[in-house]
C-alpha cells in the first residue's frame, strides 16, 4: 500500500496541502475528490515523484519513497502514470506504445509484456495499428494497458475520463473498472466528480483547500458527512 504520512506542501509561500494522513490499500482504489484547486493533482504528482513535499513522508509498501534526506526518483518507484490526454505516441504501433515504459526488459520480452497487456484491455488483434485508427475510448484503453504493463505497485490517474463525453464515460468507467479488479491493480484517481468517486472508490477522500476533510466509503461519506461541505458534495446524487 502507499501511505502518505503528515505530507505538507508549499509553493513559495502558498500553502497547497497541510497535514495529509491517507493510505492508498493494496488492490483498492482510492479516489481523491474536491473541488477545483483543492490540491488533488499535487497530491499524485506527489506520490508519482514528479513533485516532492514540504514536508512528511511517503511510503511504498512500508519502503520510504520521500520524506527528510529521502527521495526515491519517479522511475525507480514502481508506479504508473496515466494522463487526461492518455499521451500516446502517434507515430507508434499500439503495440510499440505499450512496449515503451518497459526499459528493463529484452525487446522479445517488452513485446511479450505489451502484448499481454492489450490482451487484458481487449485489444490484442490491434498491436499494429496506430493510435489515430482508435476511437477515444480505445485510446484510453491503450493508455491503460501501457500504464499496466510494467505491473506497477500503484497506479495514479488524473481525471482518466475527463476527455470523453458523458454517453461514452460510463462505458469506459464499467471497463476500466473491471480491468483493475481483474488485474487487482491497487489506483489512485482524481476526479472532482462525486458520482465518479462513488462508482469508482473503495474508498474516498475528500479534499478542500489542500485539507483532507472525509476520507471513508462512497457509502459513509453520502450517509453521513462529517460537514456541510461534504454534504453539499454528495447531495446532487442521488
Ligand atoms: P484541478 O481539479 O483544477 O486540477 P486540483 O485539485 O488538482 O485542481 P492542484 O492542481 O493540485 O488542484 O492545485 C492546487 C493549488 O496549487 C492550486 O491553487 C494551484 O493554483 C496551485 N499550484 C499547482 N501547481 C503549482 C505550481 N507549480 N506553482 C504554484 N502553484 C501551483
Amino acid at each position: 500500500n502507499l501511505t502518505f504520512e503528515n505530507v505538507c506542501h508549499h509553493f513559495g509561500s502558498k500553502e497547497i496541502l497541510c497535514g495529509i494522513d491517507l493510505v492508498a490499500e493494496a488492490g483498492g482504489i482510492l479516489c481523491l475528490l474536491g473541488p477545483s484547486g483543492s490540491g488533488k493533482t499535487t497530491l499524485l504528482r506527489i506520490a508519482a515523484g514528479i513533485e516532492r513535499q514540504s514536508e512528511g513522508r511517503l511510503l511504498l509498501n512500508g519502503r520510504e519513497m520521500a520524506g527528510p534526506g529521502v527521495f526515491v526518483p519517479p522511475e525507480l518507484r514502481g508506479v504508473g502514470l496515466m494522463f487526461q490526454d492518455y499521451a500516446l505516441f502517434p507515430h507508434m504501433t499500439l503495440l510499440k506504445n505499450v512496449a515503451f515504459g518497459l526499459s528493463g526488459l529484452s525487446q522479445a520480452a517488452a513485446r511479450r509484456a505489451a502484448g499481454s497487456a492489450l490482451e487484458r484491455v481487449g485489444l490484442s488483434n490491434r498491436g499494429d495499428q496506430y493510435p489515430h485508427m482508435l476511437s477515444g475510448g480505445e485510446q484510453q484503453r491503450v493508455a491503460l494497458a501501457r500504464a499496466l504493463a510494467p505491473r506497477p505497485s500503484v497506479l495514479l490517474m488524473d481525471e482518466p475520463f475527463s476527455g470523453l463525453d458523458s454517453r461514452l464515460k460510463d462505458v469506459i468507467r464499467t471497463d476500466t473498472l473491471q480491468i483493475l479488479r481483474e488485474t487487482r491493480a491497487t489506483a489512485i484517481v482524481v476526479t472532482h466528480d462525486a458520482e465518479e468517486a462513488m462508482r469508482m472508490g473503495d474508498k474516498i477522500a475528500l479534499l478542500r483547500g489542500g485539507r483532507l476533510v472525509q476520507t471513508g466509503t462512497g457509502a459513509e461519506l453520502y450517509r453521513n458527512p462529517v460537514d456541510l461541505f461534504t454534504a453539499g458534495f454528495f447531495s446532487e446524487l442521488n
